[in-house]
């Protein structure tokens, strides 16, 4: 059983920046589209190919047949089929589908104005150990108030909220444009006829949707302003920091003391404040393409001071806030286990000596396999002990956020987190 992919390449074309062309002959980085999605798929065992189009059909076949003929894309299979009357997302699925060849079993589902570079094969083999049916790729956005939301919650279940059904406080993580259904699945959706406002969400309701939280680089070119970021960010090495597959430099913050004040101890979301210009010192490790990732002791979910959903809330709580100012974190970790017990309401099953409590390094380790991360070229900032600790035993720089610099053994310290953020994205761009 093999695995394809269908390009959905329909739509009006209305949004696009010149309607005249279709989007997949956009060019960003004097490549067009089309040639970015199999580039992309020449990294994986993807070699059979169905373009869906409707608006410009016959272009998008003429240029389909030019770029396959193209010498590094020999073994390549590439078909065209051009959908009459566009009926939504899932629709266009089924008609490409059916075209792909009786062996393939697992469709790649690309939409063919956002442009993909990730490890794809990574999310193709998490997915297929997951044995779900449905599959996206789910990352933090700029603009998280207006973007589907796919995640998992406190207890580990997928969930899917489509843009406008959102009510309280969710992560900011959104659908990246990517997907993967295996052909049983599709038959089982019958009534989806859109990825993001319904597929997705009867998956995650059948317990069927497998999340893979990325933090490479995939964007939606299919408006004018949005090509232009998107060959900006070509311009600016943005998409060769954040979209290479081999290993990355990344930004680790602790969070209590680096991202909020260190007290009071925060337990419920309505008190927790992000520090006055952390949110834009974030925010210039996102626009450079450098990964951000949290790593946090929260012992008091163990000391039963919080419950997993309301440290859930206060980290959906810091998403948002950082949103406000367009600013992410690409991923948070937490611990919440603690060694010592005697504490009224504890949680006995989270009272163990565990690998994920600073300063072990367990989560720095599983960030750098989940995300590619060159820990040895990586910078953790920290305002204690065991942030130094966890920097030292995974090989990571530190930058000590105190205004004493109590630390003992020779690091970089700064009075305050701005500061101690700011010079690490310095560091982390050259
Ligand atoms: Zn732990």
């Amino acid at each position: 059983m093999s695995v394809g992919a269908v390009i959905l390449a329909g739509g009006k074309g209305t949004r696009s920046a010149n309607p005249t062309i279709p989007k997949l002959a956009q060019l960003v980085g004097g490549k067009s589209l089309l040639e970015w999605h199999l580039d992309l798929l020449a990294q994986s065992q993807v070699r059979e190919v169905v373009i869906v189009s409707g608006h410009l059909g016959d272009q998008v076949a003429a240029l389909a047949q030019k770029v396959s003929e193209l010498a590094r894309y020999q073994g390549f299979n590439v078909n065209t089929v051009e959908e009459p009357d566009p009926q939504g997302t899932v629709t266009a699925l089924r008609l490409g589908a059916n075209i792909l060849s009786e062996s393939v079993a697992r469709i790649l589902v690309m939409l063919g104005d956002v442009l993909v570079a990730m490890p794809v094969e990574q999310f193709l083999s998490n997915w297929e150990l997951s044995g779900k049916g449905v599959a996206v790729v789910a990352h933090p956005n700029n603009h998280p108030f207006d973007s589907d939301s796919v995640y998992i919650d406190s207890t580990g279940r997928a969930i899917a909220v489509p843009k406008g059904a959102r009510t309280g406080r969710v992560p900011n993580s959104a659908s990246a444009g990517l997907f993967a259904i295996t052909k049983a699945a599709i038959s089982r959706y019958l009534s989806a006829r859109d990825f993001g406002s319904n597929l997705l969400v009867q998956a995650a309701e059948s317990n069927d949707l497998f999340v893979f939280t990325g933090s490479h680089y995939l964007k939606d070119t299919g408006t004018p302003d949005r090509l232009d970021a998107t060959v900006k960010d070509f311009e600016g090495g943005v998409i060769s920091r954040r979209g290479d597959i081999g290993l990355r430099r990344a930004l680790f913050l602790d969070r209590d003391g680096v991202i909020n004040a260190v007290q009071p101890e925060v337990y419920r979301a309505k008190d927790y404040q992000v520090l006055p210009g952390v949110a834009s010192e974030i925010r210039k490790a996102n626009e450079l393409g450098i990964p951000v990732f949290v790593v946090t002791n929260q012992p008091g979910i163990a000391k039963g001071l919080m419950s997993p959903e309301e440290h859930f809330e206060i980290r959906s709580e810091l998403d948002a806030q950082l949103g406000v100012e367009q600013a992410f974190v690409d991923e948070y970790y937490f611990c919440p286990h603690h060694p010592d017990s005697g504490f009224e309401g504890e949680r006995i099953a989270l009272k163990v000596e565990c690998e994920c409590r600073k300063p072990h390094a367990a989560l720095a380790k599983l960030i750098s396999l989940q995300h590619g991360i060159e820990l040895s070229k990586s910078i953790m900032v920290g305002d204690t002990a065991r942030d130094q600790g966890l920097a030292g035993n995974a090989g990571m720089g530190f930058i000590h956020v105190s205004s004493a610099c109590d630390l003992e053994s020779e690091h970089v310290c700064e009075p305050d987190s701005v500061k101690a953020i700011r010079r690490a994205v310095e560091e982390l761009a050259c």
